[in-house]
């Protein structure tokens, strides 16, 4: 077994490695650029080595500098976790030219499959059923048109190198081709330096689901069952599971099997994951397969057992798989939800920032993998993902209900975050159902993520945490005559959530209070302090987290599965009259396109007086190196713009403004 290893990464997959690589009893070197210098990777690993400045292409993608910290600290092999230089197979090979063990598969099993068209074709050789489609490259857009029609419409333009989701179109009909073909190939170009693209059949209300595979040295490989990652946004997963509510144990003996197949064709090495799309007949389809370690692992090792990295480890040692297929078995459910640094209600513009405050919940049946830490600044050079958040049950049922009270208690504060749209992701009947498509998101949020308008289930449980938190505030008011003030609240109370009355009574029962709004009526407490993130309450026989800031005006803002309200508790003389009082009117921001983070204007596609529709890209604003395209968020004629190329902007400086 290694002495060292050397992990070429970052953020929470290089913790994640470093944990499982002390555990074993393996000294862990850390590489890092002049950004991370206080990174957690870099205060967990043994030893730690810089490799550049900020921009990947200086540091974390540089193999001649990660070679040389290699054997700088007599590291035997590397780990690449996944982006970066994972799939890279020229990587793989300067290692072996080095001497230095490469913890995944070998340099021709990352080259074979890194190519969308190559590895189809290899797929279709090894029996695995692949996407109906035209496998030739196709050069310019009057040679689409036929080879369209032969596939039928909807269908899908890909780049051949493609990944992350670039340089892919659907089209519904020949002018949606025409449109979508040439963009398709400039981002291609742009994305890979490559820009090959062609056509295959657009799968409708597709569920994306993906095998794990894991081979070894000796010939042997073996599958881990599957895990279902439909819930994309804009291609890119967002919620993963294990197993996947949709697959029954034919399915999976079938996709796995061709699974399999597909990485002994490749002489794979290592863990990988194939990946398909299934219709609604069940129908599978290949789509790639990729050569490392999967983001969404973590929900196979909690329904497996298994430690996928330490299996990695071991297999780049030499070792042979302790295991045989037989041997392999799915316990309970795992369900993982990314947080990302963005803002979800605004159309999910990245967010960067110091984590001012970072509060990740604990408890049975919960895992966070993060690289993070209160205090560690979330930078725009980097992926925007803070923490992955893993949810494991018994069944679905119980690991949605751990999800959703992990999302709860999870609090985070200087950054945006995704943390209550995940929270409405997980609360929605709809996903309860798994009811699942990769276009759910769309079709669940086609405004996006705003609160509803209409009561929910959750608003009562905001209505309690509000009283509550109104009587605690009370109470550490005037410390001295607790009891009085608390007295001093009249019974008869109107809870205003987004400015809806709520009436309800309080009346004391032992420590606790009953709340009764109309028919319901709850048994309510909680030890709550006035400046604490997270009001836990009982409610019932129930314990619940609300999550809570101070607004001016004596008001809260309550977070609980996902509703995002501003409560205020009032008599219901003064809740008349503030219901009265006209809305104070909040600045009309919908008129303004304001830059979301400081930048530079970049471009400005759209001219004075112009029309624009929802969705189309208005300016580009660059920040840190990183393209940010803002689209028009609603229908509209741009009355004026406020800012040019090459100026520098502030947050939420007005770009241009609507008539
Ligand atoms: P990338 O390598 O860019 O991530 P993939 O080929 O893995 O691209 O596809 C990413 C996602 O795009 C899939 O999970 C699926 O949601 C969607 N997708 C890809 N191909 C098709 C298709 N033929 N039909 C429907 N959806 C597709």
């Amino acid at each position: 077994m290694f002495k060292k290893i050397l992990i070429a990464n970052r953020g929470e997959i290089a913790c994640r490695i470093i944990r499982t690589a002390r555990r074993m009893g393996i000294a862990t070197v850390a590489v890092y650029s002049e950004a991370d210098a206080e990174a957690l990777h870099v205060r967990e690993a043994d030893e730690a080595v810089l490799i550049g400045p900020p921009p990947s292409a200086e540091s974390y993608l540089r193999t001649d500098r990660i070679v040389d910290a290699c054997k700088k600290t007599g590291a035997e092999a590397v780990h690449p976790g996944y982006g970066f230089l994972s799939e890279r197979a020229e990587f793989a090979r300067a290692l072996a030219e080095a001497g230095i063990a490469f913890i995944g598969p070998p340099p021709e099993a990352i080259a074979a499959m890194g190519d969308k068209i190559e590895s189809k074709r290899l797929a279709q050789a090894a029996g695995v059923c692949t996407v109906p489609g035209d496998l030739d490259v196709i050069p310019d857009v009057e040679r689409a048109v036929p080879i369209a029609r032969k596939i039928s419409y909807p269908v899908m333009i890909k780049a051949s190198a493609g990944g992350g989701g670039k340089g892919m179109r659907i089209a519904h009909n020949e002018a949606e081709l025409r449109e979508g073909f040439s963009g398709a190939q400039h981002e291609a170009k742009a994305s890979f330096g490559d820009d090959r693209v062609f056509l295959e059949k657009y799968i409708e209300e597709p569920r994306h689901i993906e095998i794990q595979v894991l081979g070894d040295a000796h010939g042997n490989v073996v599958h881990l069952g599957e895990r279902e990652c439909s819930i994309q946004r804009r291609h890119q997963k967002v919620i993963e599971e294990a197993p996947s509510p949709f697959i029954d144990a034919e399915t999976r003996a079938a996709m796995g099997a061709q699974a399999v197949a597909l990485a002994r064709a490749v002489g794979y090495r290592s863990a990988g994951t194939v990946e398909f799309i299934v219709d609604r007949e069940r129908n599978f389809y290949f789509l790639e397969m990729n050569t490392r370690l999967q983001v969404e692992h973590p929900v196979t090792e909690l329904v497996t057992g298994l430690d996928l990295v330490e299996l990695m480890i071991r297999i780049a040692a030499g070792e042979t798989l302790p295991f045989a297929q037989p041997d392999v078995r799915q316990n309970g459910w795992a369900i993982e939800a990314r947080i990302y640094a963005e803002d979800p209600t605004r159309n999910f513009l990245p967010s960067i920032g110091r984590l001012v405050r970072y509060c990740p919940p604990e408890g049975e049946g919960i895992r966070v993998d993060a690289g993070v830490f209160e205090g560690a600044e979330i930078s725009l050079y980097y992926d925007p993902m803070i923490a992955k958040l893993i949810a494991y049950g018994k069944d679905r049922d119980a690991a949605i209900e751990r999800l959703g009270d992990a999302l709860d208690g999870f609090y985070i504060s200087g950054v945006r975050q995704n943390v209550a749209f995940l929270g409405a992701i997980a609360a929605s009947e709809r996903f309860r159902a798994g009811n699942l498509s990769t276009d759910f998101i769309g079709e669940m949020f086609p405004h996006g993520f705003t609160p509803p308008a209409e009561p929910t289930e959750a608003d009562q449980v905001l209505v309690a945490a509000a009283v509550l938190a109104e009587l605690r505030m009370r109470a550490s008011e005037t410390a001295i005559d607790r009891l009085d003030r608390e007295a001093e609240m009249p019974p008869e109370l109107v809870v205003l959530l987004d400015g809806r009355p709520c009436p309800i009574s309080v009346r004391p029962e032992g420590a606790a209070y009953r709340i009764t709004g109309g028919s319901e009526s709850c048994i309510a407490a909680t030890d709550w302090r006035p400046g604490l993130p997270l009001l836990r309450l009982r409610l019932d026989d129930k314990l619940l987290t609300v999550q809570i800031e101070r607004l001016p005006g004596r008001a809260f803002r309550l977070v609980h599965h996902g509703i995002v309200r501003r409560a205020q508790v009032l008599p219901p003389r003064a809740a008349a009259l503030a219901a009265l009082m006209p809305e104070k009117a909040a600045a009309d921001s919908s008129r303004f396109v304001q830059s979301p983070m400081p930048g530079l204007l970049t471009a400005v596609i759209v001219a004075e007086g112009q029309e624009v529709k929802a969705g189309e890209p208005l300016v580009v604003v660059e920040a840190m190196k990183m393209e940010n395209v803002l689209r028009a968020e609603r229908d509209g004629k741009v009355a004026k713009l406020r800012a040019k190329p090459g100026d520098s902007l502030a947050v939420d400086q007005v770009i241009l403004e609507y008539e």
